[in-house]
């Protein structure tokens, strides 16, 4: 195969894989907004069959012989060309080295352990979803094992969300986080009364809050041309390149601030896929450079933008018309600290910004110690529930509040957790680093939210994945510091408790 010919070649298998994975990933929308119940055997065997014709496509000979030529010959191509070769070819590399049964059926574990784990969930029952769990650990860990046979299985799967992630920089950031912020959580319990929210508990009708999500796409500039809002019991992000990404929520009559929180989450997402660079889109290259990189934008907007005083302002006159007489009691002060209220509690995606961390740091231990046969699936219940005691002071009152509210491990993405917690921690160096340029709260306050965007387009979201995160995230910031992070809560929560 000639350079020529090999490019060519590329341009065909772009086509295939991207049409396979639009398709895959249509199904799995279907499944989460529309579908019924009913459904869910069939679209497994679809899924298993289509993701049979992706390892046969990742894995032909042509395509390696493809990947060969121009890995050969990397120093001819262009730029996004070579990266594209590049992370092709560590995709094949990667799926190469499991064998094709196993890639199927796991697949399809996938499918049949997401259907049970929403009915056990529905139920509180997870001795129905514990066989499934078990079978879901194992199996990752056979996988991990196939991949990088001389390295820990955890360690594996980490780095195949966060490239170079371990469980020894895992350990380290959560224990600097740990030893800082735990002291601080218990300083706001203390003053636990400063901060009363029952306002924000009382009844906003549900069509108003549907109004009100499509004012906050607005605000924070989601192009609704090419970005819809649904409604899913678990709200996520899916995307098929920057021209169609799909969000979701959830509404709940007594929690405005729930459906709220996950539209400038979730929106905080689609903003990076809607502008990744044209050249990259339909390839390997489109999407975000990291899990971690993509909950650093979600978990920005939610909380360093939207959880600011100036974002405050800028959303209560709204919401005090709206929802009128709801709020006539309430002033902008309150509605500011009602929305940065600290308390330890039982559900993550419901968590303040405080001790969200705490959140993901129990689920972290928690499959570490099972990828290091210290626990077993069954195990699970109990120390989740011992951990939540230890760690937040919370009695979990059964396993829905529990072990069984995430939809992760169902799914199979086991490692991906501590993307939370890392992403949340880059945001506070992006508030410094912009700070160096502009008045970051000013432009909040102002409603110039595309100046922070404008922003994180040029530095982060046009590039797609044309870095490593870690390099990416490099180029904007320097050095990774967790302090930054703990310096920000600090100050933050010190004002809202008056402490
Ligand atoms: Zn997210």
């Amino acid at each position: 195969m000639t350079t020529a010919q090999a490019l060519e070649k590329l341009k065909s298998y772009e086509q295939a894989d991207f049409a396979l994975g639009h398709a895959e990933g249509l199904m799995f929308y279907d499944g989460a907004t529309v579908a019924p119940k009913g459904s869910a055997e069939v679209r497994a065997a679809t899924l298993a069959e289509l993701s049979r014709m992706s390892y046969e496509l990742t894995t032909s000979p042509e395509t390696v012989e493809m990947l060969e030529t121009l890995k050969a010959d990397s120093a001819s191509l262009d730029p996004v060309t070579a990266r594209k070769v590049e992370l092709l070819y560590r995709d094949y590399d990667r799926t190469n080295k499991i064998p094709k049964d196993e890639y199927i059926a796991y697949s399809r574990l996938m499918s049949q352990s997401d259907a049970v784990w929403h009915e056990a969930k529905e139920k509180s029952d997870f001795a129905m979803f514990e066989p499934y769990l078990q079978q879901m650990f194992d199996t990752n860990k056979r996988i991990a094992l196939y991949i990088e046979p001389g390295k820990h299985p955890y360690d594996t799967l980490l780095d195949g969300y966060e490239r170079g992630l371990t469980r020894a920089s895992c350990d380290s950031f959560f224990t600097s986080l740990r030893q800082k912020l735990v002291p601080l959580i218990r300083k706001v319990c203390e003053n636990a009364h400063r901060v009363d929210d029952a306002p924000l508990q009382r009844i906003f009708p549900v069509e108003k809050q549907r109004a009100f999500s499509e004012y906050v796409m607005d605000l924070i500039g989601i192009d609704k041309n090419h970005c819809i809002l649904g409604e899913t019991e678990h709200p996520f992000t899916t995307d098929f390149s920057k021209y169609d990404v799909r969000i979701t929520t959830h509404y709940h009559e007594d929690m405005v601030a729930s459906s709220l929180y996950s539209v400038i989450h979730e929106g905080g997402h689609a903003l990076y896929e809607l502008h990744t660079g044209d050249e990259l889109q339909f390839s390997v290259l489109g999407g975000g450079a990291s899990m971690a990189m993509h909950e650093s934008q979600s978990r920005f907007y939610e909380n360093i933008i939207g959880r600011s005083r100036g974002f405050c302002g800028l959303i209560f006159p709204w919401l005090k018309r709206e929802f009128a007489p709801l709020l006539d009691d309430v002033d902008d002060d309150r509605f500011y600290r009602m929305i940065n209220k600290s308390t330890p509690s039982l559900i993550r995606t419901e968590a303040d910004e405080l001790t969200y961390c705490l959140h993901v740091m129990i689920r972290y231990e928690l499959e570490k110690r099972l990828f290091e046969g210290e626990l077993r699936a069954k195990d699970l219940p109990g120390e989740w529930n011992r951990m939540y005691k230890e760690y937040l002071g919370v009695d979990v009152p059964d396993d829905r509040h529990g072990v069984l509210q995430d939809s992760h491990w169902a799914d199979g993405n086991i490692g991906y957790f501590p993307s939370y917690a890392i992403g949340s921690a880059y945001g506070a160096q992006y508030k410094r680093e912009m700070q160096k340029e502009f008045d970051f709260d000013a432009a909040v306050a102002q409603g110039d939210i595309k100046r922070i965007s404008d922003w994180l387009e040029q530095k982060i979201w046009r590039h797609g994945r044309m870095m490593d995160p870690g390099d990416l995230f490099a180029s904007v910031c320097g050095k990774f510091d967790p302090e930054c992070y703990v310096g920000y809560l600090t100050d933050k929560y010190s004002e809202v408790y008056s402490l």
